[in-house]
């Protein structure tokens, strides 16, 4: 069958070795927080729509912004490095690239290029995943009970860099070659899952597929995520970020305040023919979604949006003589996150 590359054994001792040879590069950059890596990407090709490589610029804009306030590095590709796993499917060869080549990092982040991170300040749960390898949306009930492939969401998840991690990469991967070996696995997926039709596998219902037809492999280091939005679908949030706003919740640690993440599932900014919804819908809460996260940023300078319909910004914050005399200690904190280095 087809591999992403040569088998790997006994990678857990190999990478252990390499951090006791690497002191300066620990897997984890405090008592408790990993060294993450952001993965993400677009295709090599610019984009159809006039709209759409402005719209990925923007998208990734939010991503280094959300990075850098956690201390995260972020790693974009725009080379699909598998001709066999083209489109959605480029994300596995990409991300076991990435693990193998950071044995540094802990935890790798996968996210599309259409999420957008909508709460700059919260910070997924680490400690909550000591004991697992794979973090996914989702819930139990919706994987193992109704067998959606809806149950969970492949555009957001986070997966630790370990052995068990390059196995599920590998046994996934298997479904993904394109042509003749991804229709047929989209068949079997469409009998083993509830309400899939039988066309051609993606790498989402897939890995439902893994779960459900061998919870004894998968399941034990699967967490599977609802108690925030580690993916949100965009046309439940993009209408509310001002009702949001003016009633927000107390901010507590550990929960987030806004939605972490709005992801545009079913748009298509760039240009694709399978878009689910109106564009001018989509393209309007991407606005508004890329500027209720960067007015999270903005703040931090002393700026925000006139409105989350406009580019037009204006100050919040009095300029002064003494820039430096206010003694703010969170904002200190998010411009200066030194805590987060190793
Ligand atoms: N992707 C990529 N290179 C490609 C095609 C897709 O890096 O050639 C990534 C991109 O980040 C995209 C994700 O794979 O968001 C999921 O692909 P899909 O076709 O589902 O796109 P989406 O609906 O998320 O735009
Ligand atoms: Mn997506």
């Amino acid at each position: 069958p087809y591999s992403l590359g040569p088998a790997i054994t006994g990678y857990d001792e190999r990478r252990a070795q390499w951090l006791r040879d690497n002191r300066r590069f620990p897997a984890f950059v405090a008592p408790g927080r990993p060294r993450v890596l952001v993965v993400t990407g677009s295709s090599p090709r610019r984009c159809s729509d006039p709209a759409g490589d402005h719209l990925l610029l923007r998208a990734f804009k939010n991503k280094v912004d959300y990075c850098r306030v956690h201390g995260f590095d972020i790693f974009y590709s725009t080379a699909v490095l598998d001709p066999e796993m083209s489109g959605f499917w480029s994300k596995l060869p990409l991300l076991r690239t990435a693990m193998l080549a950071h044995p540094e990092t802990e935890f790798l982040w996968w996210v599309d290029s259409d999420v957008i991170f909508t709460d700059m300040l919260f910070e997924p749960p680490w400690d909550r995943y000591s004991a697992h390898n794979i973090v996914l949306p989702g819930t139990e009930e919706q994987v193992y009970v109704v067998k959606s492939w809806m149950a969970i969401n492949a555009g957001s998840f986070l997966i630790r860099n370990c052995q068990w991690s390059l196995d599920l990469l590998d046994a996934w991967a298997r479904m993904g070659p394109r042509g003749p070996v991804r229709h047929k696995y989209g068949e079997l997926i469409a009998q083993a899952l509830s309400d899939r039709q039988p066309y051609e596998a993606c790498d989402q219902s897939a890995l439902v597929y893994l779960l459900v037809t061998d919870r004894a492999r998968w399941g034990d280091k699967t967490f599977l995520e609802s108690s925030y939005c580690l993916n949100g679908f965009w046309a439940d949030i993009v209408d509310r970020y001002e009702e949001m706003r003016r009633s927000p919740t107390v901010p507590e640690p550990g929960r987030q305040q806004w939605p972490l993440v709005t992801h545009f599932v079913g748009c298509k900014p760039c240009g694709g023919d399978d878009a689910t919804y109106d564009g001018a819908r989509c393209r309007r809460g991407m606005d508004r979604a890329l500027n209720f996260g960067d007015d999270q940023i903005l703040k931090l300078y002393g700026f925000e949006h006139q409105s989350l319909n406009t580019t037009a910004v204006w100050r919040v914050r009095n300029d002064t003589g003494g820039p430096l005399d206010a003694d703010d200690v969170e904002l200190g904190r998010l411009l200066h996150p030194t805590a987060f280095r190793a």
